[in-house]
């Protein structure tokens, strides 16, 4: 390669491949779940420390973030690195208790952090920047484990599940000005040492569907009772017959998951409990597609006599890449991989991330660099190449960050100018995602026989 600055940043990030490399291994043996990253947060906490910086650990949660200033005024970017594995019990590295696996790649994201952080700590780093940096290893990107996520907003620990969307609500972001983060990506339609860009992808609603029957005998008096699981299956039935009213373009998608669907077999179920998202390119979008959906499941428990509780929580708001930091991607990825192996996709993604709730109050880019097979979420999925998904991923992230920054951050200064926040102020935007809470028992059935179903 060429360009200079890739080679200034290649240099310097290469002499800490161990470090990196290392990291990567750690916390791909060490899976842990949103909001449980206990291990990887000391792991990489000790790591920082040793590298001389000061954290700020998240009170009562996972993660932490810590400040590194260039000395000279100017914008300051936060970056991120997700901490959290997915559930995938079959992936052959897959946690034996949990289930948890890093088939998303999140733990090249924090190997990549680490290497940034050594990066700029090394002499000449940060000549020629202006600005600032936070770098935020931050927990809990994916939405899943409802109960847990509820169970720790009961107590008070978070609001939120999403670990941005919870770190926004304190405040931890108050002075950052932009945001950037590298996601890991499968190599299977490029090759490693490739970026892959894309407009956005969409945003989600969490939902805990918990259908109430009465326990029975099963086999000999049925008829005394209220078959929760087969009301929860009818839900389900209900909700893929809206699929041809979902309309092109809007790119809702509905996926609901059964957590418990019985005690016993030789009792006729009282709880069947499902979780689901609802997905959709707008807020206004899922709004509408969730209304159909909760008339759905809870017409499903009126027709057999059941009931159901619709316990509804924000997910994450749609993914909108900033289009001036996209245009400097498109400079910058160049100057760092082969220009046919660099790709971008105007179309919308169907997956959802908390960056999209950063994007609503400042201006943030998700770009992916390769280096991981098969499928995302799924069993097969390996970093295969680490020096790709985490080393080149670094120095691709010192590369975009120093077009940013460099010339007095005039390219960061003019991100800022040009961008148009969604929400005008957190107090704006966190009022706006607060009207995706509901707690409904959506079926009511009344003394004359009525039922009335009560689910918006
Ligand atoms: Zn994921
Ligand atoms: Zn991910």
């Amino acid at each position: 390669m060429a360009n200079a600055v890739f080679e200034k940043y290649d240099a310097i990030v290469r002499k800490h491949e161990k470090l990196i490399l290392e990291a990567e291994r750690y916390i791909f043996n060490n899976p842990e779940l949103g909001f449980k990253e206990y291990k990887t947060t000391a792991y990489l906490a000790e790591k920082f420390r040793e590298l001389g910086y000061e954290l700020t650990m998240a009170e009562g949660i996972t993660g932490f973030y810590t400040d590194i200033d260039t000395g000279r005024p100017g914008p300051k970017v936060l970056i991120f690195g997700e901490l959290d594995a997915i559930i995938c019990a079959e992936h052959p590295f897959a946690d034996k208790e949990t289930g948890a696996a890093h088939s998303c790649g999140h733990n090249c994201q924090c190997a990549a952090l680490l290497g940034i952080a050594a990066a700029l700590k090394t002499p000449g780093a940060l000549d020629g920047l202006s600005g600032s940096f936070r770098l935020c290893a931050v927990p809990a990107e994916e939405l899943l484990e409802t109960d847990f996520r509820e169970e720790i907003r009961q107590k008070g620990i978070v609001k939120y599940y999403g670990g941005k969307v919870e770190y926004m609500w304190r405040g931890y972001f108050d002075g950052c000005d932009i945001a950037f983060m590298v996601h890991t990506m499968n190599s299977n339609t490029m090759n490693d040492y490739g970026i892959y860009m894309k407009k956005g992808s969409n945003g989600c609603v969490n939902k805990s569907i918990k259908y109430k029957g009465v326990s029975a005998h099963a086999g000999a008096a049925p008829n005394r009772g209220v078959n929760a699981f087969y009301a929860a299956t009818l839900g389900v039935q209900a909700v893929n017959a809206l699929r041809e009213t979902m309309v092109d373009g809007e790119y809702a998608r509905v996926h609901p998951i059964m957590t418990s669907g019985g005690q016993m077999v030789n009792a006729i179920p009282s709880e069947a409990v499902m979780e689901a998202h609802v997905r959709g390119a707008s807020n206004a979008i899922i709004k509408k597609v969730n209304d159909k959906v909760n008339r759905a499941f809870a017409a499903a428990a009126a027709s057999i006599g059941a009931k159901v509780e619709i316990h509804d929580r924000p997910g994450y708001s749609p993914v909108e890449n900033d289009d001036t930091m996209l245009e400097i991607g498109h400079r910058v990825a160049p100057m760092c991989a082969d220009p046919d192996n660099i790709k971008y996709n105007p179309a919308r993604g169907g997956g959802c991330s908390d960056i999209g709730d950063v994007q609503t109050i400042m201006p943030a880019f998700h770009p992916y660099v390769t280096g991981a097979t098969g499928r995302s979420h799924g069993n097969d999925y390996m970093i295969t190449n680490p020096d790709s998904a985490c080393v080149f991923s670094a120095v691709f992230q010192l590369v975009y960050l120093h077009e940013l920054l460099k010339d007095d951050a005039a390219e960061a200064k003019r991100v800022i100018a040009n961008y148009t926040p969604v929400y005008k102020t957190r107090e704006e935007y966190f009022n706006a995602i607060d009207e995706f809470f509901k707690d409904k028992e959506a079926v009511i059935y009344n003394e004359n026989g009525t039922v009335k179903l009560d689910y918006k």
